[in-house]
């Protein structure tokens, strides 16, 4: 059977070689990892950091436990969104006081979405990719029928075709810069000069970028830019998301969602709306602080590590997966969805199969951790703080062993679960 047919390992490195040599391979003693785990979905839901649960009982014992109500003083938590944010901020080349850690992205993208249609008044096109997170085409229609002022989505379905839409009538272009399936990534400053070329103002978002790849907001001179905590960043499943206003927005942009928390001076209790002069205007409401707190840890780690060593660790760890997957499983009936090229791609491969979710199941199966997308769409995350190279070729061979075998082929593997 072809599960025992002999595989010639390719003339690259030894795992053992790229493993040693590997300037961050220390950060992963950072994270918990179970035994026998092979963990490629922090695209998804990112690994725990060992210290979120000193954070959590800290917070828990100490902070509410003990400290009551006063923590939101003593312990820092009323400034947390923004003491987390300016954080933050330095891993996506934003300022100080331009992000905050609040809410979701959905929420997150309605409130600067609805901010910048008022921006550009009588433009009423909202541009977006039809391969985009559906999370965020729903909110801008949903956002679109509540304002009823004509504004329509045009849906795109390839990069190049970003400027044929480009004309007078675009008010916002909502792009998410590393596609969720296939790991294809925008050219941020090209675009965003397209489209501030045309007049209309750009609005980001960094769920596969932010903690994978290098983002330089101000550089590409951003408008907005909405991004979640959960993935790459590693701050616990459902951490709140953050915000980007560009500091030359900051005064004129009007959100509607005006919370409590976003007013110039909460505490006064005003029944007059009055926004705060800086980018707590994006903040609505009272904080989940409990998962907030979690988000330390991951970004200490990532600014310790740095963004340019994660990005070329990135490079070389989804570089040699493709390499070592189509070695190996060449003829078992998968297709590279990914950018072959680095510079066009985020830190995920991608590869099609027409019984992908049963594959992708019995991987999981055997250990090997990733994620299915529809339609046929394996997804294979590569976190550089603590994914190894050895980990990279042995996910590779348990693929080829599933393929080659069939093993996917069993009831267990081929019915769909509620979450994929
Ligand atoms: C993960 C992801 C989301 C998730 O949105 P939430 O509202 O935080 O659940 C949104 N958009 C994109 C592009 C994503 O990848």
């Amino acid at each position: 059977m072809n599960t025992d047919s002999a595989f010639t390992p390719s003339p690259s490195p030894s795992t053992e070689t790229l493993d040693a040599a590997d300037p961050l391979r220390q950060f992963r003693d950072a994270f918990i990892l179970p035994p026998g785990v092979i963990y490629l979905d922090g695209n998804s839901l990112g690994a725990r950091p060992r210290g979120a649960l000193e954070i959590a009982q800290r917070v828990i014992e100490q902070e509410w436990g003990h400290d009551l109500i006063r923590s939101w003083n003593t312990a820092g938590w009323f400034d947390l969104p923004s003491r987390l944010g300016n954080k933050l901020a330095r891993l996506i080349g934003a300022g100080d006081d331009e992000v905050v850690i609040t809410d979701t992205i959905s929420i997150n993208l309605f409130k600067v979405l609805a901010g910048a249609l008022k921006m550009r008044p009588g433009r009423q096109v909202i541009v977006s990719e039809r391969e985009n997170f559906p999370t965020d085409l729903y909110m801008a229609q949903g956002l679109a029928q509540l304002l009823e002022q004509g504004h329509r989505l045009v849906l795109i379905d390839s990069h190049d075709e970003l400027t044929h839409v480009l004309d007078k009538q675009v008010a916002v272009v909502m792009l998410t810069h590393v596609n969720y399936r296939t790991g294809a990534m925008w050219d941020m400053a090209s675009a965003t000069a397209k489209v501030h070329d045309c007049g209309a103002l750009m609005l980001w978002d960094l769920a596969h970028s932010a903690g994978a790849v290098e983002v330089d907001l101000h550089a590409a001179e951003a408008d907005f830019a909405v991004g979640c905590t959960y993935k790459y960043l590693n701050g616990g499943p459902g951490s709140p998301a953050f915000v980007y206003v560009n500091s030359r927005w900051i005064g004129e942009l009007q959100q509607p969602l005006n919370g409590w928390w976003g007013h110039a001076a909460p505490f006064v209790f005003d029944p007059e709306y009055r926004p705060a002069a800086d980018i707590r205007r994006t903040l609505c409401g009272t904080q989940g602080i409990v998962s907030m707190a979690m988000i330390e840890p991951g970004l200490d780690l990532m600014h310790e590590a740095t963004m340019t060593a994660l990005r070329k660790k990135s490079v070389a760890l989804t570089s040699r997966f493709i390499e070592q997957v189509e070695a190996r499983c060449a003829g078992l009936g998968l297709s590279l969805a990914t950018p072959r090229e680095p510079a066009l791609r985020g830190s995920q491969v991608s590869f099609v199969h027409e019984h992908g979710y049963a594959v992708m199941q019995a991987l999981i199966a055997r250990g090997v951790i990733g994620d299915y997308r529809e339609p046929g769409i394996l997804r294979f995350g590569f976190a550089p703080l603590y994914v190894r190279f050895q980990d990279v070729d042995a996910a590779a061979e348990a693929l080829r062993e599933i393929l080659a075998g069939k093993l996917w082929d069993r009831p267990k593997f081929t019915t769909l679960n509620a979450v994929t």
